[in-house]
């Protein structure tokens, strides 16, 4: 990444009135990021399959039209509305089939019909199609349409309603689901311009973390965040480089710093960031590039460090996590995720939260924002409630695996009584 050009923090937090690293709210938190991350500009082109989940990188002009020509939505009858009638039924002259995937040739013409197949073209002059279920008396020479069973212009597609030709059927940051490769199969599309992948490198710091596989001695921990990381980063998309777990000693701490700051766009770490901590994780942060650390007004995560390093030429952004797993996540999923999805090239919505009833009371400060898990079921009559899955410290991950969703206790909210509302969440969606 070029590190030329771009604002320092002090620029993006200059226009803040009321900034103060010792207590920042989540939401200025957001801004600031937001405020200071770049995309990435390097676009690939890939084949349609291998562009699900991946970002587009330009608008996509229909060449066609979906439908190419009028078509038929039901097995039925062809007819011009003008030979119905809302009196009585009528009786028209069957002139042909039409078949979908047939080019339309027979002309049809005052109290004639063609028997139609759904997708076949609509031949000229008719405009509306009677279902083949509506009809009395078919044989392949006539059929009678009873009396008020259609309305003009009933089970007809029209050429390009899907999509019109020379307009934008996908813009630039969608991220490519299922139906969006789809409809880029329909338009015939073979190929796709999609944002390279981001880089992300990642790295524990904390002398008592020992890596799966090692023997835990006393007074050590396994290392997990570098687990949910993986799969935080994997799921958003991202190319990523597992630099394992780095000893609290300097030289070894600025070597990673810069190697993962020469192969990567953007740095995840985590531990090291508590204010007292005794350790090098801060001051080689700081040493290396703009990077500010703030203490945010949330529960869990409140030490979060956010910046950007350089080393041999080279910049990356960095999110110094806290140590705690459960913060790693909270931390990530609500900082860091949109900050990656934005460097990503990604346009994406703001989360969406479902309001449901809190099974019991939840106390809560005003003053900070509030992550607690939650399980959301449904009772058999349809009711959603929440209930908070049981200890809510930020060292319990059990708290994390149990739950489907999180409930969002907003800054300045306070306590909530059992029976109200709560803003939650959800872990997994559709697609
Ligand atoms: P720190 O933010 O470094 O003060 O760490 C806070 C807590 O999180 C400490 O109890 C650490 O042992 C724990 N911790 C830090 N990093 C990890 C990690 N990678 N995996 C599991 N626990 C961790
Ligand atoms: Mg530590």
């Amino acid at each position: 990444m070029n590190p030329t050009n771009h604002p320092s923090l002090a620029d993006v937090v200059s226009c803040l009135s009321d900034y103060d690293p010792d207590a920042v709210p989540v939401a200025q938190a957001q801004r600031i990021i937001r405020d200071f991350v770049a995309p990435v500009k390097a676009i690939e082109k890939v084949s349609l399959r291998a562009a699900l989940d991946r970002v587009l990188a330009t608008d996509v002009i229909s060449p066609i039209n979906v439908p190419a020509h009028d078509n038929s939505a039901m097995d039925g009858y062809a007819v011009r509305s003008t030979d119905l009638s809302a009196e009585g039924s009528v009786t028209l002259r069957v002139v042909g089939t039409g078949y979908a995937g047939r080019s339309a040739t027979q002309p049809v013409g005052a109290g004639e019909c063609l028997r139609i197949m759904t997708g076949a073209a609509m031949p000229a002059g008719c405009d509306t199609v009677v279902p083949q279920e509506f009809t009395r008396d078919a044989t392949s020479e006539k059929v009678t349409i009873p009396a008020g069973v259609v309305q003009r212009g009933d089970n007809r597609r029209f050429a390009g309603e899907d999509l019109e030709v020379g307009k934008p059927a996908l813009h630039q940051g969608k991220i490519l689901r299922p139906a969006d490769i789809g409809l880029l199969a329909s338009l015939g599309i073979a190929e796709v311009p999609v944002r390279r992948r981001l880089r992300v490198a990642f790295f524990s710091t904390g002398d008592e973390l020992r890596s799966v596989g090692e023997p835990l001695e006393a007074g050590c921990v396994y290392d997990s965040n570098r687990y949910t990381l993986y799969g935080m980063l994997k799921r958003l998309g991202c190319d990523i480089v597992d630099m394992g777990v780095v000893k609290d000693d300097p030289q070894t701490l600025e070597q990673s710093f810069r190697t993962a700051c020469e192969s990567a766009d953007a740095i995840i770490t985590s531990g090291g960031v508590s204010v007292g901590e005794a350790d090098y994780t801060r001051q080689t942060m700081s040493r290396l590039g703009d990077v500010t650390f703030w203490k945010i007004g949330m529960r869990p995560g409140r030490p979060m460090a956010f910046g950007q390093i350089r080393s041999g030429g080279h910049a990356a952004y960095i999110f110094g996590l806290p140590g705690n797993p459960v913060a790693v996540m909270v931390t990530f999923y609500f900082f860091a995720r949109e900050a990656l999805l934005q460097m990503m090239g990604a346009k994406v919505p703001p989360l969406p939260l479902t309001r449901v009833v809190s099974q019991s009371a939840i106390r809560k400060k005003p003053g900070r924002t509030e992550y607690q898990r939650g399980i959301l079921s449904v009772d058999t009559n349809g009711q959603q409630s929440v209930q908070i899955t049981g200890s809510q410290g930020s060292g319990i991950l059990r708290s994390m695996t149990e739950a489907n969703c999180m409930v969002v206790l907003h800054h300045e909210q306070g306590s909530v009584n059992a029976g109200d509302l709560v803003d939650v969440l959800l872990f997994e969606g559709l697609i």
